[in-house]
């Protein structure tokens, strides 16, 4: 479980669907348990049905067969000139007066004491002839309807039995159809509503952070949340804004180091170590596709000269001086850096060492021309030498080499002018030393 973080309102994700599954199991288990009971019922009546109405049923079947036995050997009595065949009815009929399913019933034991005496009789007067007793076959008939209906009453009573029972069932039933329906809707509605949190609070939330993970860069703005109600997904939103923060700042210092690590303390310029890296790469590119590239070393004049008059802190001043003149004169395209103490390097891709006297020419003309505001309010004028050195057919080094030949060559000449290379030099008026 996530800590508490103060300020961070919002639900455990664990608590928050484990309740929600709670919900569910209650909900559930009293529908299931309702269905169980209304199952239960169910069984009761068919067990009822099979051990007591069945029997039941069959028992007033029985009673009603037997009845209508005793109504059709009546009418046989009646129907048969034969006093033996009468006999041989009447011991029917006794017999089934005195059958038990009879007997147990009050009122057919009832009818049928009175249809045996009747029937007795009847055969008792007709036993001398072999004639139909219909002298009281009219009186038997009254009697004979009435075990008809005797019969019918009983047929339905034991139908009737059957009819509650079965009622019982299928009310239970319906009822556990109803149950069973609202259960499956129950399910089917929890199903729905957790697929919708789900989406919702969990899959939504991680897609975002997913692409938020993505897209981290410390060049973008920091990723916006819809802040979800899970605390582990504030959590982890937090975590990114950390890490996206901690980029921002990594990026920083990997800047300021690579900054460090590239331009020399003093005047922002490249350093020796980042310019020769570049150069190569530069000079490459250029041989291969067979274009103009010169290098040039640039020297300031006298400038012990000036340390020892000024101070040091004129000396850097002059340094950044030239560095800032330096920018202004030179192309986006050009290379330069501070080789080391007043010396500096230069790199001019695509144009020729001819032209490159008149970039070169400009920035020596620019230093004479100008005074240097000293930090101690002073002004000085602070001359360079240059020298040139084509490097379309030559590694770097030796390039470099060439250059700070022409250079040497300018210093020798008397300084504050631009030679090229073997070419000679570009004179200019030597402006006074400080
Ligand atoms: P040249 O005209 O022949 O180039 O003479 P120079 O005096 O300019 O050359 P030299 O090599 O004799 O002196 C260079 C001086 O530059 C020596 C050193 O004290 C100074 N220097 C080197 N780096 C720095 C720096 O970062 N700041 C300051 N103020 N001076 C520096
Ligand atoms: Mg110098
Ligand atoms: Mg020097």
């Amino acid at each position: 479980m996530p800590e508490a973080v103060p300020g961070r309102r919002g639900f455990p994700a664990g608590r928050a669907f484990g309740l929600l599954a709670a919900v569910f199991v209650i909900a559930f288990g009293v529908a299931v348990l309702l269905l169980a009971s209304d199952q239960q019922r169910v069984i009761e009546v068919n067990g009822r049905l099979q051990e007591r109405t069945f029997p039941e049923i069959i028992r007033y079947q029985r009673l009603a067969r037997n009845l209508e036995q005793l109504r059709q050997e009546g009418e046989r009595i009646f129907a048969v000139s034969s006093h033996a065949s009468r006999q041989q009815s009447m011991f029917v009929v006794t017999l089934i007066a005195s059958h038990p399913s009879v007997l147990e019933h009050p009122e057919a034991a009832r009818l049928a004491r009175e249809v045996e005496q009747f029937l007795g009789q009847v055969v008792g007067q007709s036993s001398r002839s072999d004639k139909r007793p219909m002298g009281h076959y009219d009186e038997w008939q009254g009697i004979a309807a009435r075990l008809g209906i005797l019969v019918d009453d009983i047929s339905i009573e034991g139908i009737n039995l059957a009819g509650s029972d079965l009622q019982q069932a299928s009310t239970a039933m319906n009822l556990a159809r109803y149950k069973l329906m609202a259960v499956l809707l129950l399910v089917g509605l929890f199903l729905v509503v957790l697929v919708v949190l789900v989406r919702r609070h969990l899959i939504h939330p991680l897609q975002r952070i997913d692409r938020a993970l993505s897209g981290l860069s410390a060049d973008k703005p920091a990723p916006v949340f819809n802040t979800s109600r899970l605390l582990e997904i504030q959590a982890v939103e937090e975590a990114i804004r950390e890490h996206h923060a901690l980029l921002v700042q990594n990026e920083e210092i990997r800047r300021g180091l690579e900054s460090l690590a590239n331009k020399d303390g003093l005047t922002g310029l490249m350093n020796r170590r980042h310019f020769m890296q570049s150069a190569e790469v530069e000079l490459q590119r250029a041989q291969r596709y067979r274009r103009p590239v010169t290098v040039a070393m640039a020297d300031l004049d006298f400038f012990k000269k000036l340390n020892d008059t000024y101070g040091h802190a004129a000396g850097d001043a002059v340094l950044k001086a030239f560095a800032e003149r330096v920018r202004e004169a030179l192309r986006q395209s050009d290379l330069v850096c501070r080789y080391g103490g007043e010396e500096f390097a230069f790199l001019f891709p695509e144009i020729s060492t001819v032209e490159t006297v008149k970039l070169a020419e400009r920035l020596r003309a620019g230093c004479a021309d100008n005074e240097v505001l000293l930090p101690d309010g002073r002004r000085v004028t602070v001359t360079v030498s240059i020298g040139l050195a084509d490097a379309s057919e030559c590694p770097i080094e030796a390039a470099l080499r060439h250059a700070d030949e022409a250079l040497y060559e300018a210093k020798r000449q008397g300084r504050n002018r631009v030679v090229i290379g073997d070419a000679g030099a570009v004179t200019n008026p030597i402006q006074e030393n400080p």
